[in-house]
């Protein structure tokens, strides 16, 4: 899928060995314990946040082929590489996957929510359910191209609206990338705030390296 490799898996061995892979062992598989990861997020207050991946490429080519063209192999490869690395080190797994909504007028103009086909790859490759019920978009969010978090964080007020209780007691946000953390974090807010003992993960498939860490940033398993 990336290179003219002929290989059985969806990304052949060489270039599966050559993705921008983060360090989670270094941060006992949390980034939010990563310093750096705190300073490029401000104003995010979720504890936790799984993320294997940078995005670089060839994760971004791979994430807007699932995004823009709906290219569902793009969607498979991801959850597959999410769930192979999570799987080695996931210890306590939540009990459902909150995919970020699109709102209906998008879906209607595009009918595909990569977040939705994230989500449902990796809770049937972890056999963990998908709870799409839960939280609904009420606001459409202009694209989040060229903002500042700042910005972005006060766009994303209101822009969800919770459904329905989720059913369990752990689950984990299901998003594509993780660029300032504005939409995971209005997720969060809105299901800590109504049910505060709920657990509360945050997992995406990629997440921006800081502008200024370059490519001391690509670290390597
Ligand atoms: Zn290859």
């Amino acid at each position: 899928m990336l290179c003219y490799q002929p290989s059985r898996d969806l990304i052949c061995p060489y270039c599966y060995d050559d993705l921008p892979v983060v360090d989670w062992q270094s941060c006992q598989h949390n980034l939010m314990l990563l310093p750096k990861v705190q300073r490029s997020l401000p104003g995010v207050s979720f504890p936790r946040l799984l993320s294997p991946l940078y995005y670089q490429p060839p994760v971004n080519r791979l994430i807007k082929g699932l995004k823009y063209s709906a290219r569902l192999s793009h969607g498979r490869a991801l959850a597959h590489i999410f769930c192979d690395l999570a799987q080695q080190h996931l210890i306590d797994p939540p009990d459902a996957l909150i995919p970020v909504p699109l709102h209906w007028t998008r879906w209607l103009t595009r009918r595909f929510n990569q977040s939705t086909e994230l989500a449902s790859q990796i809770g049937k490759q972890l056999r963990i359910p998908v709870d799409q019920r839960c939280i609904s978009r009420e606001r459409r969010s202009a694209p989040q191209v060229g903002h500042g978090g700042e910005a972005r964080r006060r766009r994303m007020h209101n822009v969800f609206r919770l459904e329905q209780a989720p059913a369990v007691n752990h689950v984990a946000i299901v998003d594509d990338v993780v660029t300032t953390g504005s939409t995971l974090q209005a997720i969060y807010r809105l299901l800590h705030r109504a049910y505060p003992s709920l657990r509360i993960d945050c997992w995406a498939m990629a997440i921006t390296p800081p502008p200024n860490q370059g490519a001391s940033w690509r670290e390597r398993r």
